[in-house]
């Protein structure tokens, strides 16, 4: 057998070079995702700022007949942060527009509702015919692991829309995910949204049209929503689209709290992490989802959300690591409403789930009862899962904590808005 290409870990966060974003490692074994982040505490913040003012007012509408851009929203924390900056700092008028995903929780819709009223925006709702939605998932699902990959192409693909169809060209999105992670650029790049980083990156290199091929059972009439616009009607318009990251010193647990004191964000515990802030708004995200990318992955969220709280100094290394391991393997929830929503049964959810295990992480003990062991990248570090218990991370979260507001008041089903069912 091929021996699998060993892991490297970062000497100061808990990613390794076998980041899905890829990630280096320097002579002192340091990733770029830590070095990258280091800028935060060298570069001229304010400068920047200044910068971000000049690239923005360029784009004022004259004689205010038009929005001066647009924000791409959902129900979680990001949104609140980006449209504080832009309205309150920036002195623009956005349009918010959101995809609507439909694994919709109360508290998402909430949120969303209450960014409109706070920051008395527009908002445009893009709800794809939900039969469609179910189509694709059905099969990127079986094929690809991914029930998230019409919120991914939605997400990235209706802003961009809209901006060439209301002829605001300037669309502001908040983290870069490729920065904040692993590094990919220096902030000074001030890299932009492209076609090509939503392509490799966002939606795991599958277009629209990649979904027709095979043995597909969509077709045209399906996925043309998805599709995303053509170079020469972005070049007309102009659009493009900049990430406040970028000119900002980022910091999402910050930005989150000062948005739950000033505007009443909810928030919620979630199983599988301790941040109780992003995706608050969706059933699945911390859960199948965050699931399949454990199965293909081999760490999950919360290793993100770890990485993330070493790099602020707010968590040690190895209370990062105690925390990973404490929530990695916990049960998801809500995967009933979800077999619901989609109309499969559990038997095939199972086998799908097991489907996308990567041998790399997963080894099959036992054909007959599918018992697993795995052995992803927190099994390779230490400490030993033995070595604490629940009262160890109690008092973790204790010293760093995150604030929960609310509990979901209906987990019975998806809260729909816009076109909802048929
Ligand atoms: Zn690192």
């Amino acid at each position: 057998m091929k021996k699998q290409q060993e892991s490297i870990f970062c000497k100061k966060c808990l990613y390794s070079t076998s980041h899905p974003l890829g990630l280096v490692l320097d002579s002192n074994g340091i990733c770029t995702g830590c070095r990258v982040h280091e800028e935060k505490y060298e570069l001229d913040w304010k400068y920047r700022f200044e910068i971000l003012k000049k690239i923005t007012k360029e784009y004022k509408s004259k004689n205010q007949k038009n929005y001066d851009c647009i924000i791409p929203v959902s129900g979680g924390a990001e949104s609140y942060w980006v449209v504080h900056v832009v309205k309150n700092l920036l002195g623009l008028n956005p349009l918010l527009v959101t995809y609507n995903k439909y694994y919709n929780t109360d508290i998402g819709i909430w949120n969303l509702a209450n960014l409109r009223i706070k920051f008395d925006c527009d908002i445009l709702f893009q709800n794809v015919d939900p039969r469609k939605v179910k189509k694709i998932t059905k099969q990127t699902f079986r094929e690809f692991g991914s029930l998230y990959w019409h919120c991914i192409a939605g997400q990235t693909n209706f802003p961009v829309q809209t901006a060439i169809d209301f002829k605001v060209p300037l669309i502001i999105w908040g983290g870069h995910q490729g920065v904040e992670q692993v590094g990919m650029f220096s902030h000074l790049h001030e890299v932009e949204m492209s076609r090509r980083y939503r392509k490799d990156h966002d939606i795991m290199s599958i277009e629209a049209d990649n979904l027709l091929s095979g043995e597909s059972t969509l077709n045209e009439d399906d996925i043309w929503q998805y599709r995303y616009p053509e170079d020469h009607d972005l070049n007309k318009i102009g659009v493009r689209g900049i990430y406040l990251s970028n000119f900002l010193p980022w910091d999402p647990k910050v930005q989150d709290e000062k948005m739950i004191k000033q505007y009443n964000f909810r928030t919620t515990k979630l199983s599988r992490t301790f941040d109780t802030y992003e995706h608050v708004d969706c059933f699945n995200y911390m859960n199948v989802h965050d699931l399949l990318k454990l199965n293909k992955h081999g760490f999950s969220k919360v290793t993100d959300h770890a990485c993330r709280e070493i790099r602020h100094k707010r968590i040690t290394r190895i209370d990062a690591e105690k925390l990973v391991k404490h929530y990695e393997q916990k049960e998801i929830e809500y995967s009933d409403i979800f077999l619901e929503w989609l109309g499969i049964d559990k038997t095939v959810f199972t086998f799908l789930l097991d489907r996308h295990k990567n041998n790399k992480y997963w080894e099959l003990l036992d054909w007959d009862t599918k018992e697993w062991k795995f052995k992803g990248l927190s099994y390779l570090r230490r400490p030993k899962k033995e070595t604490f218990n629940n009262k160890t991370i109690n008092l973790i979260e204790k010293k760093n904590k995150f604030i929960s507001t609310h509990k979901y008041r209906n987990d019975k089903n998806y809260i729909t808005i816009g076109r909802g069912y048929p």
